[in-house]
């Protein structure tokens, strides 16, 4: 095992808001060297920090819009979303839960925050990823994934409180509770103060770190704050992470899909003829109905 060194630490960048419900800081693909290349299968990273939301009776959130060629991937820290899509997927995902939509094909969806825990108001605080297909799998069919907090797998280490969540992929022999396309790994760690977690990953997997809350050390020399992105080169496998304070820390790792990327709004394909078929197909009402 070789030692996988840290790249690049990202503080967040300046926020901006999707709708008027995720006040998110894009971390891939905007900013550093963090493009869709570069974090393949991640090709966009949004960070909703913690903020406190009013209470409100006018819905908070994001008409129905349309994706397709990838998969969208919330996972809910603090608050409450509401998800509809048009293919009949829908439900709420609160602290802790994940919500896995394919879009593949194309679908058209909605995302609010729920109307209930609006009204009350709170801490908001989740992360949205994009994670791209193969060009094989574009075509296939839009599913949907509600993922409750208590279905997912978690190896708890040793001598501590502290344990892993499994979202995605495996840690440790365990299996995690989402299927995936292309190989990827997508852990929760909740870390006690003192707690070390390794993590072991082929050297080629694109691997980030996003402190979620408190503080870690990684290898025992890099820190990092509260809402800073870890970069992990692509110089080793094995890494250690170590909580200097109760720590939650998101950890993602993937197998590069080594295809072209033709990106554009919400539409991830592999050629500039894809995505302007994409647009025709969305103009002729071929993604289904939502209001
Ligand atoms: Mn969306």
């Amino acid at each position: 095992m070789k030692n996988r060194t840290v790249e690049l630490i990202a503080t967040p960048p300046e926020p901006r808001y999707v709708g008027d419900a995720f006040r998110v800081h894009n971390f891939i693909p905007s900013l550093y060297r963090l493009d869709m290349d570069r974090m393949t299968p991640f090709v966009l990273l949004d960070y909703a920090s913690k903020f406190y939301f009013s209470p409100t009776d006018t819905p908070r959130g994001v008409a129905p819009h349309p994706h397709k060629g990838f998969e969208t991937v919330t996972i809910a820290y603090k608050g409450k979303v509401a998800h509809h899509d048009s293919h009949g997927g829908g439900g709420v995902i609160g602290e802790g839960d994940v919500q896995w939509m394919t879009a593949a094909s194309g679908i058209l969806h909605k995302e609010f925050h729920e109307s209930e825990w609006s009204k009350q108001g709170g801490a908001f605080q989740m992360v949205q990823l994009w994670v791209n297909l193969p060009k094989k799998d574009k075509a296939s069919s839009p599913k949907y994934q509600a993922i409750i907090n208590a279905d997912i797998p978690r190896y708890r280490l040793e001598n501590s409180q502290s344990e892993i969540e499994i979202i995605a992929g495996e840690y440790k022999g365990i299996t995690g509770a989402a299927s995936t396309f292309t190989p990827i790994h997508m852990l929760n760690g909740r870390l006690m103060r003192g707690a070390k977690a390794d993590f072991t990953f082929p050297a080629n997997y694109n691997t980030i770190l996003l402190v979620v809350e408190g503080n870690i050390i990684v290898n025992n020399t890099d820190n990092v704050p509260t809402d800073n992105l870890v970069l992990m080169a692509n110089d080793g496998d094995g890494f250690q992470v170590e909580a200097t304070t109760d720590a939650l820390v998101l950890v993602l790792s993937g197998e590069p899909i080594d295809e072209p990327i033709a990106a554009r709004g919400p539409f991830v394909m592999n050629t500039e003829g894809e995505l302007k078929e994409t647009y025709l197909e969305f103009r002729e009402g071929k993604f289904g109905e939502l209001v």
